[in-house]
């Protein structure tokens, strides 16, 4: 591969963005030059580092009619969340330029005379290698905390995603050679881990795997985000109506393609009512072209993971959905499936798309039983009205995050965020967890002569 070309999903026939991959030399001599920046960086005082950020905060925020076309255009993403994923990158860059002034240490009292004091110092060049399905938000939830720890950032973002990545890189204005965009597949991530002081991951189970055995060799700090198949454990008192809503937007809003979507469903003894409840909220999902701000299910990424969807949907039995639409772009008609024998790739696997499983348990132990009974373990559901069962239950979840009443998707971005499993390796992002991660501590011991 010479080029990459990242072409629109609806419209397979647009072109978004090509460059030359920048292959293995070019990534290394990227992480040479930010390795250059970096060290002017680290120079500048906090208070130039914060208002380096807060206008690129304001220069996201600024261009954001133009940046939700485009995540619209490059990553199919229906128009109302896009214009969400802008607003919350543009608060991304703000939290972290306020987190520039945050204390970077601490002192203590030495065993002995004098003090000891703490002190957090940048890890040097951040390599970031990111998914498509959030071009702007992922790479600036990883490189906001990075930069405003006094770090320079080497992004390899996903060929779908490039357009996004490169008109960030323009939008932020940062010195020379502080965020550098390296365009390529495996790779350029490959030598990006080989090269870089630092790595944040996300994307898929079995690339996150390889990225963190790298890192671990080579002996750099690694945190992996990968993929999840998420259950939602829907309780005899729940409020169906709008458990049912939810549940429907998080399985299918984006056509299925979150880490945080709903890919199944687990009734308790409530199993004819919960179907009938969710295939009516399907109903009304609006389905189809991604800048109409109606649609909630817009295409899939490409022509395989659409052929994925329809694949597994078989050997089951169809409650909704089910089969491609006859339309352009890559579309996949929000499916539910239900009875599918032991080791179905819906009951194991993620499947990056609008496809989700209803399952049934007996009682809430069987629930709690079936939604553990995967390899990953990234976000889970309980819908309920009793709070003493919500409480119980959501101690009983093996996910990193659980959500009462509220949809497996979406998740605030100053709150810690990684799973278990097979879906995180590493430590969490965002929120205050990201200054550990993106700086490692001094400890001065200081003694009277
Ligand atoms: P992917 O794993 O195919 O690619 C992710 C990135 O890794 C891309 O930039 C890709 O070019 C790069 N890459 C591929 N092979 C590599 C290699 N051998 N070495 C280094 N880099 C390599 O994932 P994707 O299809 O872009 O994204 C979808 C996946 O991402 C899903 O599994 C989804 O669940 C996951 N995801 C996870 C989170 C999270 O925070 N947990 C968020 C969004 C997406």
């Amino acid at each position: 591969m010479d080029v990459v070309e990242s072409r629109s999903p609806q419209n397979p026939a647009d072109l978004v963005a090509s460059a030359p991959v920048a292959g293995a030399d070019g990534v290394a001599d990227a992480v040479r030059r930010a390795r250059a920046a970096q060290a002017r960086w680290a120079g500048a005082n906090a208070a130039e580092r914060a208002a380096a950020l807060t206008s690129a905060a304001e220069a996201v925020a600024g261009a954001a009619g133009e940046l939700a076309e485009l995540v619209v255009r490059e990553a199919g993403k229906p128009v109302a969340e896009a214009r969400g994923e802008v607003a919350r990158s543009a608060a991304i860059l703000r939290y972290y330029a306020q987190q520039v002034f945050d204390p970077i240490g601490a002192v203590h009292e030495p065993s002995g005379a004098g003090l000891a004091y703490t002190r957090r110092r940048p890890r040097g060049v951040a390599g970031l290698i990111t998914p498509w399905n959030f071009p702007l938000a992922i790479p600036l939830w990883k490189a906001a905390p990075a930069l405003a720890f006094g770090n320079a950032v080497v992004l390899k973002p996903a060929p779908h995603a490039l357009a996004c990545a490169l008109r960030l890189a323009e939008l932020l204005a940062l010195p020379e050679d502080l965020f550098q965009v390296v365009p390529g597949g495996p790779e350029e991530g490959a030598a990006l881990v080989e090269a870089a002081d630092v790595v944040s991951f996300t994307g898929s189970a079995a690339v996150g795997r390889e990225v963190s055995v790298a890192a671990v060799r080579r002996g750099v700090a690694v945190q992996a985000e990968m993929g999840g198949q998420n259950a939602a454990i829907v309780l005899r008192d729940a409020n169906l109506e709008a458990a049912a809503a939810q549940i429907a937007a998080a399985a299918f809003g984006y056509a299925g393609q979150k880490c945080t979507a709903t890919k199944r469903v687990i009734t308790v003894g409530n199993a004819a009512e919960v179907r009938e409840a969710l295939v009516a909220a399907v109903a009304k999902l609006g389905v189809g072209d991604p800048s109409d701000p109606g649609t909630a299910v817009g295409p899939l990424i490409d022509e395989a993971a659409r052929d994925r969807v329809v694949a597994a949907a078989t050997g089951g039995r169809t409650l909704t959905g089910g089969a491609a639409l006859d339309r352009a772009g890559w579309f996949a008609a929000p499916t539910l499936v239900d009875d599918v024998p032991d080791g179905h790739v819906l009951a194991c696997d993620e499947v990056f798309g609008p496809i989700c499983l209803v399952q049934d348990a007996g009682s809430v132990d069987e629930a709690v039983a079936l939604a553990n009974g995967v390899r990953y373990g990234l976000v889970s559901a309980v819908y309920t009205r009793d709070l003493d069962r919500a409480l119980e239950v959501s101690a009983r979840l093996d996910t990193g995050l659980v959500k009462v009443n509220s949809p497996t998707s979406g998740v605030d971005f100053h709150l810690p965020f990684g799973g278990e499993k097979d879906s995180s390796y590493g430590p969490r992002e965002q929120g205050k967890a990201a200054q550990e991660f993106y700086t490692s501590t001094r400890t001065v011991a200081l003694a009277p002569a």
